[in-house]
């Protein structure tokens, strides 16, 4: 019997597969003493299974995409190396040896020497390494165990048409779940505005999050419908459903080919207005998807996921030739980079154990508490100024003490290279992203001293409702159309006004075709979002007159009741 489970949609589509509901993996040798006879073959068995599991391993390198981001086949040399280093491939020996030990309670002892050392480093982030250890021992283990395979483990096992259902996803392994084949997946927790939505949204994954009592409901291999657009997931559903979905993929299709006639046309109003739309991005992959779309640019890139799934910080070489791809590809197009919002979600080494992580070390405050961090990526960033319309953007700022310390770096920097003969673009344009109530408060101030405003509206919300937007059970609070968000919007709005610089939006709200409207008559004329989203937000763009905006906009932001303001909102949509 069909069963529906509802969460929240994280992207419009549709996936349909089998269910992949992982289980801990418990992998638990026992301890054999061997007599002397036995001990020459278990020393062979162990090579053999060290020599099965590397191969394993290496299988997958190979089939890695071309387009696949650098760190994954990275992290999969890590884990080679360690299989082929001594200290696991041979120290086990020595224990089959010396104490005639089964190969699997071998490669145990001499596990938990390793983590030992590891545990007494003081570094956390080193500590953390340790879980490479136990990654690698336990595909050695596997094949000496003969463990089944109903185990998740993102860089041994290639699916296709998969779903996978989790508590819960982290930004990071986003990236390996789509380069494994997975087509959709489910996550008990989370939120539609988290790091790891936006990125599923990004890449066009149907996803559904906060679908409570998905791992209770959902066995392995269930057939599954994730219908993200209606944010509902159906469990083993009947001919008619699928029938009725399959109806669903042609309307889509059909509507795909429809907004594509929008690419050519200019995103102007009715009463022509000019609107520019920009695309958010991830990932230097990412640009084909823009281009595809002809986005006026790049508004947003989110630098930090050349950070993830690696044991070490990019060299400023590697950003640079990362960022110069960009805007090669982009042919003239302006690319605003954004520098490192690391932290809350997206960890990196210390900040990860805040007491308080989206309030904590995040973004440009670690940024500034670790200049070796830093550094090299403004070196990059000036330097690839050089070789097209590059924009710099930072995060997270709450007040101007901060903006002037990296204003401050910037200026050492362009000292420092005008002296070495480095070349740049000493007009590149630096601007804040308004994320931090504080900072819309203080928008005339950032204006003084700033190129451009870029709100974003993820995280200004969830600061100005005290909402964590990573939190499911406050979820309903996080709320784009409470009358104190839209105040900061239009406050910032009105100070690039009055100091004429321009102001962007590049969070969520830009490419939720609900808004497009309110926000033009806002005043809000460029938009950064998922370039997925990009051609629907110019349909609606060119189906607005923003001379008929005004009344019902200035109705809506004169009212504070959540009803009248929605009421006013379906007034403002007419006709969509
Ligand atoms: C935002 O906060 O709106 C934003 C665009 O940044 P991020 O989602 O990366 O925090
Ligand atoms: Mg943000």
């Amino acid at each position: 019997m069909s069963l529906a489970l509802s969460g929240v949609g994280v992207s419009n589509g549709v996936a349909t597969g089998r269910a992949h509901v992982p289980q801990r993996e418990v992998l638990e040798p026992s301890e054999y003493v061997l007599p002397q006879h036995l001990l020459a073959e278990e020393e062979a068995r162990f090579v053999r299974a060290v020599n099965a599991a590397r191969q394993r391993l290496k299988g997958v390198r190979n089939q890695i995409p071309v387009n696949t981001p650098v760190e994954i086949a990275a992290f999969i040399d890590t884990h080679l190396l360690m299989m082929e280093d001594d200290a696991l491939s041979k120290a086990p020996i020595k224990f089959i040896k010396k104490h005639h030990y089964n190969a699997a309670w071998a490669l145990k002892m001499q596990r938990d020497v390793l983590v030992a050392v590891f545990e007494q480093i003081e570094d956390p982030y080193l500590r953390t390494r340790k879980d490479d250890v136990d990654h690698v021992v336990n595909s050695i283990l596997r094949v000496l165990l003969q463990s089944d395979d109903e185990i998740i483990d993102p860089l041994e096992q290639q699916r296709s048409d998969a779903i996978l259902v989790v508590d819960d996803l982290a930004p990071a392994e986003i990236m390996q779940i789509r380069q494994r084949g997975f087509v959709g997946f489910i996550t008990e927790h989370g939120s539609p505005v988290s790091h790891t939505a936006i990125l599923a949204r990004n890449l066009g994954i149907p996803a559904l999050v906060s679908v409570r009592g998905a791992k209770r409901y959902i066995q392995q291999n269930d057939l599954l419908v994730v219908d993200a657009r209606e944010s509902v997931v159906l469990v083993d559903p009947d001919a008619l459903l699928l029938d009725y979905y399959r109806g669903r993929r042609s309307e889509d299709e059909r509507h795909h080919v429809a907004l594509d006639s929008l690419k050519q046309c200019p995103a102007e109003t009715t009463d022509q207005y000019a609107i520019t739309l920009q695309a958010n991005i991830e990932v230097a992959e990412d640009i084909a998807c823009v281009n595809a779309t002809m986005a006026a640019g790049v508004g947003l890139y989110r630098t930090e996921m050349l950070y993830l799934n690696r044991a070490d910080a990019p060299s400023e070489e590697e950003q640079f030739e990362n960022y110069l791809q960009i805007v090669r590809a982009l042919n003239g197009k302006p690319l605003t980079i954004r520098t490192l919002d690391l932290g809350a979600d997206k960890p990196w080494r210390e900040g990860f154990n805040a007491v308080n992580p989206a309030l904590g070390l995040r973004a440009v405050r670690l940024c500034l508490k670790e200049p070796a961090l830093f550094m090299p990526q403004l070196r990059a960033v000036l330097r690839v100024s050089a070789f097209g319309d590059v924009r710099m953007m930072i995060p997270m700022l709450s007040g101007l003490t901060e903006l002037q310390h990296v204003l401050h770096l910037m200026d050492e920097i362009r000292a420092e290279f005008s002296r070495d003969g480095i070349v740049f673009n000493p007009e590149m344009p630096v601007g804040a992203m308004i994320e931090v109530p504080a900072a819309a408060l203080m928008a005339d101030a950032f204006c003084e001293q700033l190129d451009f405003l870029s709100i974003g509206t993820n995280d200004l919300i969830q600061y100005t409702l005290a909402t964590d937007r990573l939190d499911d059970e406050v979820n309903y609070l996080y709320d784009a159309l409470h009358p104190a968000v839209l105040k900061l919007i239009q406050m910032t709005i009105d100070a690039g006004r009055r100091a004429a610089i321009p102001v962007a939006m590049c969070g969520e709200m830009a490419g939720d075709t609900r808004y497009t409207r309110l926000l033009l008559g806002m005043g809000l004329k460029q938009f950064s979002m998922n370039p997925r989203a990009l051609l629907e937000v110019k349909r609606v763009v060119r189906s607005t007159s923003m001379c008929a905006l005004t009344a019902p906009v200035e109705r809506l932001l004169r009212a504070t009741a959540h009803d009248e303001i929605a009421a006013c909102v379906t007034v403002i949509n007419e006709g969509l």
